[in-house]
């Protein structure tokens, strides 16, 4: 089995001992890091497609084994060549595990995966839709309520199916309400599913030796605890992994050290992705912490609620005082959406209720991010990191 991945860290950056630019190299093509990695949750983009998502830029996407397994099913996508060529998209892809969706259901279940939520509270066990045990999870469908199980075989069997670029290990994703005995109980539990993982997948992949390479990386957890965030770091790097995810429910305030604590204990040699996130100051934060790559549901999903990011900061375009306003939506944006079409137009649009309202807000949204951290790449490499950082959120929050 050829490994047709490696990640080459470019430039390192005085401002921040972790910071780095780098390329990603995957058998769909490369990826410039940091790179910022749209979500297509059911193989999708919402609203976008994906010569919508190559104008603006977008090196890469990724998708959730969840959404996939559950519709249309792993099976249909292999027989369609896998996920790239099921959707039509050329270059490099993600899947998640499956793990964050199916344990969202469980005691984090609305609770745990705002990372703006400061007090996260364990569901009580009526209205949990999933259970952990030592094996798997058995959880229930938020679609028609069907009982379904994952395990970290199961898991890696629909990644391996759905054919993505860069897949995850099936990990446990806790509560930051649960104890810290809890913590440390699903964390051994979440180093056996790696193991688990690396096994499994290795093994399918040495049954198919003639499909493209697919990388694999290992999920780090441990909540806020400084001491499991770097046990867990240092086991994950003894496996066979081509790199990393950062997961957890992450609170805004203590997400920079807690990346700093992994990144301190991961290899330089291997990319390191954050798990979600939703705010441009998460996203220097987490750039300055030494992430490669981040997903990020955000930009479409506050978009079909007509929330538009602007370099002055968020403001939501339905609002009545847009009526009259011929201006775009972002003055200072050269997209196509605020080249062409006036904040009045997209009010209008809401208002009649147009699908056109979500495409163009979208697409001017997923624009703006991808925009911003490809400012950011240029600015690590020119060595004015934190002149940007400094300026870009002074004004973005004023
Ligand atoms: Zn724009």
């Amino acid at each position: 089995m050829r490994r047709d991945f490696r990640f080459e860290p470019l430039v390192s950056s005085p401002d921040a001992r972790h910071m780095r630019t780098g390329v990603i190299y995957t058998p769909h093509g490369i990826i410039r890091t940091p790179a910022f990695i749209p979500v297509a949750t059911a193989a999708s983009v919402k609203a976008l497609t994906v010569d919508m998502m190559h104008d603006i830029g977008t090196q890469a996407i990724l998708a959730n084994a969840y959404h996939l397994y559950l519709q249309p099913g792993p099976v249909l996508i292999e027989k369609a060549g896998g996920l790239g060529k099921f959707m039509n998209w050329s270059g490099p892809t993600f899947t998640d595990s499956g793990g964050f969706q199916i344990l969202s259901l469980g005691s984090g279940f609305k609770k745990v995966i705002s990372l703006v939520s400061e007090e996260a509270t364990v569901a009580i066990k009526s209205t949990r839709h999933a259970f952990v045990d030592n094996d798997g999870v058995n959880f229930k469908s938020h679609r028609d309520g069907s009982l379904h199980r994952f395990t970290p075989e199961i898991s890696m069997n629909i990644q391996h199916k759905l054919g993505a670029d860069i897949c995850f290990s099936f990990d446990e994703l806790t509560s930051l309400a649960d104890s810290y005995q809890y913590q440390e109980e699903a964390l051994e539990r979440t180093h056996r599913w790696a193991i688990r993982s690396v096994d499994e997948f290795r093994k399918l992949q040495s049954e198919n030796p003639d499909r493209p390479y697919q990388a694999l990386f290992g999920v780090l957890q441990g909540a806020n605890y400084e001491n499991l965030r770097r046990q867990t770091a240092r086991f994950l790097n003894t496996l066979d992994f081509d790199g990393f995810g950062i997961g957890g429910a992450l609170e805004k305030s203590t997400m920079s050290e807690i990346i700093s604590w992994c990144s301190d204990e991961l290899p330089a040699n291997k990319p390191r992705h954050l798990l979600g996130i939703s705010e441009p100051n998460d996203i220097f934060t987490a750039i300055e912490q030494g992430i490669d790559t981040f997903d990020c549901v955000s930009p479409t999903r506050v978009a079909r609620n007509g929330a538009a990011y602007t370099l002055t900061g968020r403001f939501n375009i339905k609002s009545a005082k847009y009526f009259e306003d011929f201006s775009p939506l972002d003055p200072e944006c050269s997209c196509y959406t605020c080249q062409n079409y006036t904040r009045a137009y997209i009010n209008h649009l809401f208002k009649a209720k147009e699908i056109l309202a979500s495409i163009l807000v979208s697409y001017h949204n997923e624009y703006f991010i991808l925009k911003l951290v490809e400012d950011i790449r240029k600015s690590i490499e020119q060595g004015s990191f934190n002149e940007l950082r400094d300026s870009w959120l002074k004004r973005y929050y004023a």
